[in-house]
């Protein structure tokens, strides 16, 4: 058996999973989180086992590697450093090159660098986290699992958008599509729902960020996130799809520069923007239950966002048959499936089981639709690492 870490590395964060492969068995997780700061917080958590966390300085993700490493020896993890024989890493943005995971060499890395500009938040920190790594364990191999490669199998009609041409020539201004690693996952575990001949899948992954996917054969053919992820359906902070003239016109308005109006976008709007309350649907279910307007109003906007895209999705699809709610609200809130499945049920003959709707939360996986419902509507706890473990070995030909 190998054993192989799966990475995400943020800004100022770094969350890992340490696997047995090939039987897809979790070690440990961990995550270092505040990096950089004087009260940074390491936890690690070996499986089946209670979590052990501390508070001290973590000046840089190599600091929060070498603690993970150390961590791993410490709490008898692992015997050796030698048994780690391989790193995935989640990176953002992998552009048009990239329709599948690659190991990574110093030519991959530059490419990944070149594309920063496209993801100037994500492809940096992938990066530094990758760099730490690599440091840290030298002998070991890594490989880069790119959010966007699953939506590499849209066609132009899809992927493009109707602006000057040279946009897209020039400077690759297209749909690129975030969360890939996740559809990716759903489509796969969905297909134990597919009936024979079926093949049609609507995947929402709904988080603090949210996209969803219209899969056919196994293979994306639209999705919801753009260029960044800040298009599709509304999210915790972020609009989705508006008139982008909102930026100019605000501008003018106000005095402020273009990008604080699209930092305001990106970090001020949706479901936080709308309630004043909260980005986290948890306070703003509560407080639309109580009866704050706007709280009811974000709720009611995030329902029929994502509803607008089932809609468009289905039609997109030539039908559906199945609808998969993933992600911390899709995994968690009954009350939002609720809200999104009454706005098509009209229309797609969706009909949601009350019972089972309210009982499938909390890494729970099951039908969560009546045996009459047209389409069946499923949740599935979505495992982005799994894959990159999985992406890893089978590119690193691990055994
Ligand atoms: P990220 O995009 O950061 O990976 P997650 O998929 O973990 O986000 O989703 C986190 C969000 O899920 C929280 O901000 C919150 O809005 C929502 N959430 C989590 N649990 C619940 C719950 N029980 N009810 C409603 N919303 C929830």
């Amino acid at each position: 058996m190998a054993k192989v870490i799966a990475v995400n590395a943020g800004s100022s964060s770094l969350k890992f999973k340490l696997f047995d492969m090939p039987a897809e068995k979790v070690i440990c997780s961990g995550l270092a989180e505040k990096i950089g700061h004087e009260d940074a917080i390491f936890s690690i958590k070996p499986a089946g086992k209670d979590k052990n966390e501390t508070i001290c300085a973590i000046k840089d993700h190599a600091v929060a590697v070498d603690m993970l490493l150390e961590a791993l020896i410490e709490y008898d993890i692992v015997k050796s450093l030698d048994e780690i024989k391989g790193v995935g890493h989640r990176v953002v943005q992998g552009g048009e090159e990239f329709s599948h995971s690659e190991e990574i060499t110093d030519k991959l890395e530059r490419v990944i660098e070149e594309l920063t500009p496209l993801a100037p938040l994500h492809n940096p920190a992938n990066l530094v986290g990758y760099r730490a790594f690599k440091k840290a364990l030298p002998k070991v191999k890594h490989v880069a699992v790119f959010d966007t490669a699953f939506h590499a199998t849209m066609e132009p009609q899809d992927f493009m958008y109707p602006v000057p041409y040279e946009y897209y020539e020039k400077y690759k201004v297209r749909r690129y599509g975030f969360h890939g690693t996740s559809h990716l996952y759903l489509s796969q575990q969905g297909k134990v729902y597919l009936k024979d001949g079926q093949s049609r899948i609507i995947t929402c992954h709904i988080g603090s960020g949210a996209s969803l996917c219209a899969i056919k054969n196994g293979k994306c053919v639209a999705t919801s996130m753009g260029l960044t992820p800040l298009p599709g359906v509304m999210m915790g902070t972020r609009t989705g799809d508006i008139d982008p003239s909102v930026i100019t016109y605000m501008s003018k308005q106000t005095g402020k520069t273009c990008e604080d109006i699209y930092n305001e976008l990106n970090k001020k709007s949706g479901v936080l923007g709308i309630s004043g309350v909260s980005n986290d649907t948890r306070d703003v279910e509560k407080g639309a239950l109580e009866g704050n307007e706007r709280c009811k109003l974000a709720v009611q906007l995030f329902a029929r966002r994502v509803a607008d895209y089932i809609g468009q999705y289905y039609v997109r699809l030539g039908g559906c048959d199945l609808i998969v709610f993933s992600a911390g609200i899709g995994e968690n809130s009954a009350y939002f499936r609720k809200e999104i499945i009454d706005q098509v049920s009209e229309a797609l003959g969706v009909k949601l089981d009350t019972n089972s709707n309210n009982n499938t939360i909390r890494g729970k996986e099951g039908y969560i639709s009546t045996f009459d419902s047209k389409i069946p509507v499923v949740v599935i706890p979505t495992d982005e690492e799994i894959v990159i473990a999985r992406d890893t070995c089978s590119i690193l030909k691990i055994k």
